[in-house]
């Protein structure tokens, strides 16, 4: 299990999507406003990200880091490389949408629900436990997984997990 929790102000959007990507609890929404963001990292003990120095002055914000870079990519190698988080990847264990726990699904499970052709292509899927988006092998898989590639070798993660 990650150790880090995270929150995310309004404007990091993007980061947040990234670090679902990479297994990371991340609460984001976009009509967050500064006291329920500081409310709820107190209630939840999560780190708040920011691009808003304003918040992290507050003292009820234990733990908090402004993020520096405004390209979502970077950010997510910045909030890596403070938190050391190199090693707590997991990558495909979030739902990008919602944050919610995923899965993996038998395909007779969510046949209904699926494409002919997703169906026909297609043999892994994954499920979120929360708001139900089904991930699989091909659209969302090729794009993650390429991310993923990416950022491993940005970070020099050499383990094949
Ligand atoms: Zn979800």
């Amino acid at each position: 299990m990650n150790s880090a929790r995270f929150i995310l102000d309004v404007h990091l959007g993007k980061l947040a999507r990234l670090l679902r990507m990479a297994g990371f609890d991340t609460l984001y929404r976009n009509n967050l406003d500064d006291p329920e963001i500081i409310q709820i990292a107190e209630e939840e003990d999560r780190i708040v990200l920011t691009r808003d120095r304003g918040i992290l002055k507050n003292k009820r914000v234990k733990r908090g880091h402004f993020v520096k870079s405004p390209y979502a990519k970077e950010q997510l190698r910045e909030v890596i490389d403070v938190f050391q988080l190199k090693n707590n990847i997991h990558f495909l264990s979030r739902c990008i949408a919602c944050n919610g726990n995923i899965e993996e699904v038998r395909k007779e499970e969510i046949e209904k629900e699926l494409k002919p052709g997703t169906m026909q292509y297609f043999h892994e899927f994954f499920r979120c436990q929360d708001c139900g988006k089904i991930y699989w092998e091909g659209s969302h898989f090729d794009r993650m997984m390429h991310f993923y590639e990416e950022m491993k070798q940005d970070l020099g993660i050499n383990r094949n997990e």
